[in-house]
């Protein structure tokens, strides 16, 4: 049989249906809907073939593990007698930054949580059905009386000097606002007044480590581990201080974020100070380090390559006798590089603002730089290759077209070739 007819006979012609009416022919939009329609279905039943991972893993448990965060939200025990046994007293507060709390009443919060003030209560509201977040210096401690144990009408205060224990001279009572990890706190505070008056109070915060907005009457505290977890979040993932702090105040309040106060401006300020004072300490000179490690700057804060050889300290004494052939066992390799598009320009803060570092870090003194710089010629070093522009430009902006409010232009930096870390930048 001919190839020719038996394809034919597999694929009739097809034949015109006079009788059935045809549809009205799309319109564009309609056009784009039925694809959109299609497009739909074929992910449907993609998804339906699809065996995910996370779906084979968590799919069955969506319900249950629903039920199990909302059981956060209340707790059956609440309302009911503490389980201290005090007269009176019924299990109403929650606390969700401990792990496996369990509800208590408001003097038992505080007994547990001396030493972590900073939790904060969820106190169950019987009227609304729901735990209202609370202070730690809005619940009432009972008080032991001679005779018998009563609610004190006053609430709790947060005690320093005595790990959180009551002062028999307590003084400089004051609403503070503190800024921890889980948010805004207006808290009561009381300094110690046992050793001296008045109480030296930026002393007492940081011995309680809490950093003071100022040193001048603070009344603005960040905690140490706040600006710890700060430091890493900037560092590691380029988390800005405000993006940071607008976090924190979501933490306080996720729906009235707007009523919580905004410590930005003493946020900036202390960020500056912890991060210069952690460098120091890093750099080990709270401890004298300059008269074990002689052979390097003064006062120096630079993370110093502990791989690369340097004279008399970490490379081999003999040094100069070394072989040629072995030479580069002993050498230190630096790279400088430039960036001539990268300019800052003046802010708005403080005009006779200054590097904390004072020219002991990366950057160098500005007196001293500019200083250096006066005796330096304009470079007339022109670049042949037509894709290094770089180097023609390089004194095109300070020179040609000077920008008034251009604070500083064209960064530099000197790295340690082998291992990387940064040795020194220039501007
Ligand atoms: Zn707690
Ligand atoms: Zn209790
Ligand atoms: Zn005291």
């Amino acid at each position: 049989m001919p190839i020719a007819s038996s394809s034919t006979s597999l694929n009739p012609e097809p034949v015109p249906d006079l009788d059935t009416p045809k549809p009205p022919p799309l319109k564009k939009h309609q056009t784009q809907v039925s694809c959109l329609g299609r497009l739909y279905k074929y992910h449907f039943l993609l998804n339906a073939l699809q065996n995910a991972e996370i779906l084979d893993d968590f799919g069955q448990y969506f319900e249950i593990l629903g039920s199990l965060l909302l059981e956060h939200e209340a707790n059956p025990s609440v309302d009911k007698p503490c389980a201290c046994g005090r007269l009176g007293m019924k299990a109403t507060t929650h606390c969700h930054d401990c792990t496996g709390y369990r509800t208590a009443c408001e003097s038992c919060f505080i007994d547990a949580h001396l030493c972590n003030p900073f939790h904060w209560a969820e106190v169950w509201d019987n009227a609304q059905g729901f735990f209202i977040r609370h202070d730690i210096s809005k619940l009432s401690p009972i008080r032991h009386g001679s005779e018998a144990e009563h609610l004190s009408k006053a609430n709790h205060i947060i005690q320093l000097g005595h790990n959180g224990k009551e002062c028999p001279s307590p003084c400089g009572e004051t609403l503070f606002t503190i800024v921890d990890d889980n948010g805004i706190h207006s808290t009561r505070l009381a300094f110690c007044g046992c050793h001296e008056l008045p109480p030296n109070k930026v002393d007492q915060l940081m011995r309680s480590q809490l950093f003071p907005a100022t040193t001048r009457q603070p009344e603005t505290a960040f905690t140490f581990n706040m600006l710890k977890r700060f430091q890493l979040h900037n560092l590691e993932s380029k988390k800005a201080a405000y993006d940071y702090l607008g976090a924190i105040r979501r933490l306080t309040d996720n729906s009235f974020t707007a009523d919580v106060v905004n410590p930005y401006a003493a946020f900036l300020r202390v960020v500056r100070v912890f991060n210069y004072l952690t460098s120091k300490k890093r750099a080990g000179q709270f401890h004298s380090i300059d008269l074990i490690l002689a052979h390097r700057p003064p006062g120096n804060l630079i993370v110093w390559c502990p791989a690369c050889p340097e004279p008399g300290f970490n490379s081999d004494p003999n040094c100069p006798e070394t072989p040629h052939s072995l030479r580069h066992l002993n050498q230190s390799q630096r790279t400088l590089d430039g960036n001539f598009q990268c300019n800052q320009f003046n802010k708005n803060t403080d005009p006779d603002d200054v590097s904390l570092c004072a020219g002991k870090g990366y950057f160098p003194l500005d007196s001293e730089y500019k200083k250096y710089l006066a005796g330096v010629p304009v470079s007339k070093e022109k670049s042949n290759c037509n894709y290094l522009k770089a180097v023609n430009k390089q004194d095109k902006k300070k020179q040609d077209h000077p920008v008034p409010g251009r604070r500083s232009t064209d960064p530099g930096s000197s790295v340690c070739v082998p291992h990387y870390p940064y040795a020194k930048f220039k501007d």
